[in-house]
C-alpha cells in the first residue's frame, strides 16, 4: 500500500541535489507555465501537469483565501515520474523572513492519479506555505491538503482514522495539535489529520479553520479552540470530535473536491493556460 509522507521540509535536500545532478542525463521533457516548471518523461505529460497545477494553484487558492495569490517571483520546480501505481508526492520549502524563498515537488504514480489526488494536495501544500510564511502544523497540513484530493483518497483516509480510532483511539488532539514530525503510524496520522480538518472545516468554514491554526500557533490551542469554536479547551474540542466521527465516519463526503472535477477533465485538457 505504501503511504509517503507528502511533504517534508528540509532532510531531503541531499537527494533533490543528487536528483538535479542526474537530470540532464535523463531523457525527458519539460514544460514552463508562469509558476510551475514541470520535468516529466514526456512533453505532453509535462504539459498537462503545469496546466492542471496552475488550475489548482487558482482554484485551491480562492477556495482557501478568497482570492488567487500573485504569481510567484521564480517558478515552482516540478519532477513527475510515471509509474503503474497510485501517486504520491513531496514538496519541501525553505523559509526565510515570513517568506517563502525555495521549493521543490516531485510526484510519482499513474498519470491520473497524480492529476486527481497527488497534484491538488502538493499545490495546497504550496498555497498554505505561502498564506502563512512558515511551516503548519503537520496534522493540519496534511490533513487540509488532503481535502483537496479526489473521494478515493478522502475515502480511504476515512477508513484510516476509523482504523485508528479502533486499534488505538488516536491521538488526544492537545498532544496531535503538537506533533512536529511525522510519527511512525504515517497512515493513522494522516486518517485522523484529515477527519480532525474535515470536522473544523464542516463546522466553520475555510477562514476560520486557517485563522485558528495562526492564533493556535501563536497563542496556543486552548485559547485558539475558545476564540473559533467556542470550546473551553483543545481537550473539550477533542471530545466534540469524537462524538462527530461516531457519525460522520457513516456519512461519507459525497461534495467534489477539485481532484474529482479534474478527473473527468483529464481527458480533454482544452483551456489549458500551459506557456
Ligand atoms: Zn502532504
Amino acid at each position: 500500500m505504501g503511504l509517503r509522507p507528502r511533504t517534508r521540509r528540509g532532510g531531503r535536500r541531499a537527494m533533490a541535489a543528487l536528483a538535479l545532478a542526474i537530470l540532464p542525463m535523463m531523457a525527458g521533457a519539460s514544460a514552463r507555465s508562469t509558476n510551475f516548471t514541470v520535468e516529466a518523461p514526456s512533453t505532453e505529460v509535462a504539459r498537462q501537469v503545469a496546466s492542471y497545477a496552475e488550475h489548482y494553484r487558482r482554484v485551491v487558492a480562492r477556495q482557501w483565501i478568497g482570492e488567487e495569490l500573485p504569481d510567484w517571483p521564480r517558478p515552482c520546480a516540478v519532477r513527475i515520474k510515471i509509474t503503474g501505481g497510485e501517486a504520491g508526492g513531496v514538496t519541501s520549502f525553505g523559509f526565510a523572513r515570513g517568506k517563502v524563498v525555495d521549493q521543490e515537488m516531485s510526484l510519482e504514480g499513474r498519470i491520473d492519479r497524480i492529476l486527481a489526488s497527488a497534484l491538488p494536495h502538493e499545490v495546497t501544500h504550496t498555497i498554505f506555505a505561502a498564506y502563512f510564511g512558515g511551516p503548519l502544523p503537520r496534522w493540519a497540513d496534511e490533513g487540509a491538503s488532503l481535502l483537496s484530493e479526489d473521494r478515493r483518497e478522502r475515502l480511504r483516509h476515512e477508513r484510516f482514522a476509523s482504523d485508528l480510532l479502533t486499534r488505538s483511539g488516536g491521538w488526544r488532539l492537545p498532544d496531535l495539535f503538537s506533533i512536529e514530525e511525522y510519527p511512525s503510524d504515517l497512515m493513522g496520522f494522516y486518517g485522523q489529520g484529515y477527519s480532525v480538518s474535515r470536522f473544523l472545516v464542516e463546522m466553520g468554514g475555510r477562514p476560520r479553520f486557517l485563522a485558528f491554526l495562526r492564533d493556535g500557533m501563536a497563542g496556543g490551542w486552548d485559547a485558539a479552540t475558545k476564540a473559533h469554536y467556542g470550546f473551553s479547551n483543545a481537550k473539550e474540542l477533542d471530545r466534540a470530535w469524537r462524538s462527530w466521527h461516531s457519525v460522520a465516519s457513516h456519512d461519507l463526503p459525497r461534495d467534489d473536491s477539485h481532484g474529482d472535477r479534474l478527473v473527468v477533465r483529464a481527458q480533454s485538457p482544452e483551456g489549458a493556460d500551459t506557456r
